[in-house]
């Protein structure tokens, strides 16, 4: 089953999450703020943390960007009225 034949709409937000570094999961000490991918930090051995917050959703970003492309075409479309 293809879920992506079933909502193109969808197609769109992955194709532009694909160049997001979403693959690779970057982690920051929290105590001298270097960024790693290991769990330990390489410099000062204090665990390390993703920085970004756990709520963050990517799906609702595309969704605000999406909401904001059609404002804009809306907007074109109104000038070129
Ligand atoms: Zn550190």
């Amino acid at each position: 089953m293809n879920e992506d034949e079933i909502n193109p709409d969808d197609d769109d937000a992955k194709q532009d999450n694909d160049s997001v570094e979403h693959d690779i999961k970057l982690l920051k000490c929290v105590k001298c703020g270097e960024y790693t991918l290991k769990d330990i930090c390489p410099r000062c051995g204090e665990k390390a943390i993703n920085p970004k917050p756990a709520k963050f959703s990517p799906e609702d970003r595309y969704g605000k960007y999406r909401r904001m492309m059609k404002k804009e075409l809306e907007k074109e479309e109104l000038q070129n009225v």
